[in-house]
């Protein structure tokens, strides 16, 4: 319907969540009239972003250092370690400011349907680095789904199985049944923190 290139960015438009088609036209036809610095403004801060974010070599976390902020600061307690599935769950945690230790982001929830297996996840990595000692206590803090259930479940027998003596704790109550961590208030979010039980 629309020149080559213009398909071309309406299409890789639509590919971005929550974009529709009818979207990503609307999106693109604004983008041919906004000034060049402003369009390609977005495309450099694009292009950027994945040329400086990586992952973080101890936590998973975003960085864009070979470590993240939270894992070089010393201030953190190093012996509480935070399970959660994206790098977005660390940022409403965080903004409790009820937790003092350090985080370990999976990169997903175990979910076979999908396709998503242990070795698909940064599971191993958790177990290596609680193995490697110093750690007192696992606070498991998947999404409240099915999938992160599933995925605290099988941390906690991972961890249970190995010789270290580690508490393994999960979020408690207070959180909506199904929903997204991401999308949680602080007070809800804080509140399920504090009570959070052995698991
Ligand atoms: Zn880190």
């Amino acid at each position: 319907m629309f020149s080559p290139p213009i398909n071309r960015l309406i299409g890789e438009l639509s590919k971005l969540p929550g974009i529709g088609q009818r979207t990503a036209q609307r999106l693109a036809f604004h983008l041919l009239r906004v000034p060049d610095t402003e369009a390609l403004g977005l495309a450099d801060a694009i292009k950027e972003v994945k040329e400086k974010v990586g992952l973080c070599e101890v936590c998973f976390n975003l960085a864009d250092a070979p470590r993240c902020r939270i894992c070089d600061d010393e201030r953190r307690d190093r012996s509480i370690i935070c399970v959660v599935e994206e790098p977005a769950d660390v940022i409403p945690i965080e903004r409790t400011h009820e937790y003092p230790g350090l985080y370990h982001v999976l990169g997903g929830a175990l979910s076979p349907i999908d396709g998503i297996d242990p070795e698909d996840l940064k599971l191993a990595e958790l177990v290596k680095r609680v193995e490697q000692g110093g750690v007192s206590e696992v606070v498991i803090a998947t999404n409240p789904t099915t999938t992160g259930e599933a995925t605290a479940f099988y941390i906690a027998e991972a961890l249970r199985e190995l010789d270290c003596e580690v508490a393994v704790t999960r979020l408690a109550s207070g959180l909506p049944v199904g929903a997204d961590l991401e999308y949680a208030d602080e007070v809800t979010l804080g509140r399920a923190l504090t009570g959070r039980r052995a698991l």
